[in-house]
């Protein structure tokens, strides 16, 4: 009788399950957990990093190549750009009302011996110059991903408008980005195991008490998150995607599950490649369009900074007016496509929209300890953003070609 193979999703779940039973089981002497599995987990995550930064320059190039006309690239990148704003406006402003609404319930923290040390320049105008690099190795070796895609556009721009005359080059493109795909394919084998050795440490040095008294704080948050999940990815991916939410969720499982354990866009890229393209997105579409997603689209990120803001200037005694309100979803919505798809990354860009409405930085130590638990649920909403996305451009885009041919006859 023939086994039947477990999906690489449904081990990845059970590797969570395990690792909440495992982490509850060490909480009494984390010791070993933080000294011998952690640091499996971290050869997990740096092999992703490893191959993230080749593979989204590649898919990219290979992607543009293959859409054959600028125009079609132009399209694609307006589309999922109006998509990627116009979701993340909505995500920050969920989080606002979410926050306000609840705000009567979150805890009165004491903020007298705050500190808190920006560990990154969190100026507007800097992180714009910042997306530009002035240098062909280093967005290569420091992971620099925005840098990086604005390479790949560069370059693959380039190779499109020489055309025949780098007909050799494509070739290599498209042979090196399935060289990098498949050495992908081989650590993603590996993610049961990294999502074990990553969340075990966690939950061992963390355990339940360390939601304690921000519980609420986080329950906003995730509150909004599976509300903005449920409204912005079901209408749009069911009206525009013509996939029915059931189905877009379900095929996203393994993806979320992923993200939630590693919190790391970038590091879910490939699995969220597969789980788009099973749900009907085009791959010349994924592999532009979710790179991109997981650099600059962070819906899950928005709506924590939204959520955080308005506890922090809860804690400080201050009533933020309509008019820093705004200001919050405008600086929100930057921050987020400054922030990187690394753990961590959208609380140093916190900093950024506390102080665009006057918010002591230091308040980012009130949710600091607790960034993690903020950070896996935001991850998963991100990257959920980013496929809804790509399934959304590629059923426009094949209606647009299907109407260009029927013009044509
Ligand atoms: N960890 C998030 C991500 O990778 C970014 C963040 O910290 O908000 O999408």
């Amino acid at each position: 009788m023939e086994k039947k193979k477990l999906s690489l999703g449904g081990k990845i779940l059970i590797a969570l399950i395990l690792s909440i039973v495992v982490g509850l089981l060490f909480m009494k002497n984390p010791t070993f957990a933080t000294e011998y599995i952690k640091p499996l987990g971290t050869i997990f995550l740096n092999l992703l990093k490893f191959i993230v930064v080749p593979v989204v320059l590649f898919s990219i190039m290979a992607g543009i190549i293959s859409m054959k006309d600028v125009r079609k690239v132009g399209s694609v990148g307006i589309t999922a750009l109006v998509y990627y704003m116009v979701t993340t406006l909505f995500a920050v402003t969920i989080g606002l009302i979410g926050a306000n609404i609840f705000k009567g319930t979150f805890p009165a923290i004491a903020t007298t011996d705050l500190s808190y040390t920006q560990s990154a320049s969190t100026n507007f105008m800097q992180t714009l110059v910042d997306i530009f690099p002035s240098n062909f190795i280093n967005p290569l070796s420091n992971a620099t991903m925005l840098q990086v895609i604005v390479m790949a556009i560069l370059v693959g721009f380039a190779i499109l408008l020489l055309g025949e005359k780098a007909e050799k080059t494509i070739e290599g493109v498209n042979r090196w980005n399935d060289v990098f795909v498949k050495a992908m394919d081989m650590i993603l084998q590996l993610s049961p195991y990294g999502v074990f050795c990553l969340l075990t440490p966690v939950i061992a040095t963390n355990g339940p008490q360390i939601i304690g008294s921000l519980a609420k704080v986080i329950g906003v948050a995730y509150l909004c998150y599976v509300v903005h999940a449920l409204i912005v990815y079901s209408l749009t991916v069911s009206t525009l995607g013509g996939v029915s939410p059931w189905k877009f969720f379900k095929g996203m499982a393994p993806a979320m599950i992923f993200a939630f354990s590693s919190a790391s866009s970038v590091g879910t890229l490939p699995i969220n490649k597969g789980c788009a393209e099973k749900l009907g997105a085009d791959k010349d579409v994924t592999s532009f369009v979710l790179p991109l997603g997981a650099t600059i689209n962070m819906d899950g990120t928005a709506i924590y900074q939204g959520v955080c803001a308005v506890f922090i200037a809860c804690c400080y005694g201050i009533d933020l007016t309509l008019g820093q309100m705004i200001t919050i979803i405008a600086t929100a919505t930057l921050a987020s496509i400054g922030t990187a798809g690394v753990p961590g990354a959208g609380m140093v860009m916190l900093a950024m929209v506390l102080t665009s409405v006057g918010l002591p930085v230091d308040g980012i130590a009130i949710v600091a300890g607790v960034d993690r638990i903020f950070d896996m649920g935001r991850t998963t909403l991100n990257i959920t953003g980013d496929s809804a996305c790509s399934i959304i451009v590629s059923n426009l885009q094949r209606k647009r070609e299907a109407r260009k041919a029927a013009k044509a006859k």
